[in-house]
Order: structure tokens, then sequence, then C-alpha cells
């Protein structure tokens, strides 16, 4: 049987398995994914003892994703665009095959929730990993205009600059943001300290979407923010989640499983955690 993993350190938290073992059941295959740790000083050594061990595939999560970049041998577009790789395929050569699939996961969610990206006024909030490996992605739907904002001023500009030649895309303190905008997308870790971003309510208008990356049992800092400002389009990170992991299966086994059933699974089964 063809084995996977995630991979990274702490990962007993993972949903991956839940999430590829349901693609599974529903597209018929037969495959094996485990949670794999993976000491701080050793990722390279576990993901070949994965490899002598029949691993085919795995997902990289923190703090991993620069590592799995360096030691592929081959890297997708948008991974290379990224700077990370959260998905690894070992090719029929046996040399591994390094993709983000973490923006086209948030895309693909953002479409599913009927939010329409083309022509768009877009805020990225934050400048780490995961507003890296959205940008491409969402640049790739033609939005009117993208600002990042960051607490630290430099790492959005920096930002801005590397994907300059793929839109019309800028930067802004995050204390200085004064217009509306028609999609906010936090990708900080604010939320994972329960912290809110201090953002006035310029950036709003009557029909502004929000979406934070993360996603918990309950409304994260941000969308509980958002909720105050009266907005009524708030999406939390879940469908991203099951969007990348979709995006993985793909890559792996050639099929595109239903996302939908499994993020209502994922839902109910995080709520029963509470
Ligand atoms: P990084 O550590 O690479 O980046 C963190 C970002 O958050 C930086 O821009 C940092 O700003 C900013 N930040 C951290 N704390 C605060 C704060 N208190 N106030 C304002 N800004 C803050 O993390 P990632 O980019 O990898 O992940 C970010 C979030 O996205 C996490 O919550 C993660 O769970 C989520 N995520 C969700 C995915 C999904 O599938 N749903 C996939 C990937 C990530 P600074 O540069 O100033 O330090």
């Amino acid at each position: 049987m063809d084995r996977y993993a995630v991979i990274g350190h702490p990962i007993k938290h993972s949903q991956s398995p839940f999430i590829h073992q349901q693609f599974a059941e529903q597209t018929q295959q037969q495959l094996d994914y485990q949670r794999l740790l993976a000491p701080l000083d050793g990722f390279a050594d576990s993901l070949s003892h994965f490899a002598s061990q029949g691993g085919v595939g795995c997902n990289i999560t923190v703090p991993f994703k620069t590592q799995a970049l360096e030691i592929a041998d081959e890297l997708t577009p948008r991974a290379k665009l990224a700077g990370a790789v959260n998905t690894l395929h070992l090719l029929a050569d046996g040399r591994w095959l390094g993709d983000n699939t973490d923006g086209a996961g948030l895309v693909m969610d953002l479409k599913r929730l009927g939010v329409k990206l083309t022509g768009a006024n877009i805020l990225l909030l934050g400048a780490g990993g995961a507003a890296r490996g959205a940008l491409a992605p969402l640049l790739a739907e033609q939005p009117a205009h993208i600002v990042i904002a960051n607490r630290t001023p430099e790492r959005a500009e920096e930002l801005a600059e590397h994907f300059a030649a793929f839109g019309n895309i800028s930067s802004a303190p995050l204390t200085e943001l004064t217009q509306p905008f028609d999609i906010i997308i936090n990708s900080t870790s604010a939320s994972l300290q329960g912290e809110s971003l201090a953002l006035t309510n310029d950036v709003l208008q009557e029909n502004t979407c929000v979406y934070d990356m993360m996603y918990d049992a309950t409304d994260t800092p941000f969308l509980v923010w958002a909720k105050e400002q009266g907005l009524t389009r708030r999406f939390d990170g879940l469908g991203m989640l099951v969007g990348q992991a979709a995006e993985s299966f793909y890559l792996w086994r050639d099929v595109r499983p239903d996302v939908l059933p499994v993020l209502d699974a994922l839902r109910k089964q995080l709520a029963t955690t509470l």
C-alpha cells in the first residue's frame, strides 16, 4: 500500500490524516497516511527514513517548509515563487518533486464561498510563509490591486517587490491603511496568539468580505472583530486547509476529491473537540 505522511514539529494536532483518509475512502484509493514527528534538527533524516519505508509522498508543515524547498530535487513554479514547499511527491526516478498547494487551496476556498477575486481590491495582512504562498495564485485571478500590510513593514515591502512582475501590488504599514477594501485576508498568526489586529474602520465598506487563514472550533479574534463591525461575509481557513490537501492528493493520486463532504465532516469533528 502506498504510504503518505504529514511531517512537522509539533504534529499531533494536524488534521491532515483525517482529511486524506476521507479523500481515500471517497475516491476508493488504497493508501496509508500517518503523522510523523521529525526532530527539530532532523527533517532530512526523517524524510529519508520515511522513503526507505515505502513513503511516496508527504505534506510538510511548520517549521520545515523551507527545508523541504532545499531538499526537493525539482520544484513546481508555484513552489519556487512561494519559496516554500508543503507537498513532496516521489517521482518514478526516485527524485522528490516539491510543490506548494497552500495558495491554490485558498483560492479554491474563496471561489467556493462565492468571493469574486477578479477586479477586487484586496488587503493581505501578514508577510510570512502563508502570505508568500498565497500571492501568486491570488494574482493569477487578476484582482484590481493587492495591498500587503505587515507588523514589520519591511517584510511587506520585500514581498510586494518580489511579486511586482505578476500584477498590481503594493505595501503599506498596518497603521496607515486608510482606503476601503473588497476583501481582507488575514494571513498573520495574531489570531493564533489570541490577539486582534489594530485595524480601523477605514479599511471596511458595507460588503467587505473577511477571511482568516486560521481556523478554530470558535471564531478567531479577527473574525470576532469583523462581526463587531457588522460584517456578514466572514470566513475561516478550514476550507483552505481541505483545499490545499485536495491539491496535494491530486498531485499524488491524479484524482480530484470532492472537498465539501470532507470539510463538513472536519467541521463536525472540530466542534466535538470543544
Ligand atoms: P509565519 O510565522 O511565517 O508569519 C507570521 C505572520 O504573522 C508575520 O507576517 C508576522 O508579522 C505576523 N504576526 C504574528 N503575530 C502578530 C501580531 N501579534 N500582530 C500582527 N502581526 C503578527 O506564519 P505563516 O505565514 O506560516 O502562518 C500564518 C497563519 O496562517 C497561521 O495562523 C497559520 O495557522 C495560518 N495558515 C493556515 C493555512 C490553512 O490551510 N488554513 C495554511 C498555512 C498557514 P512580522 O513579520 O511582523 O513578524
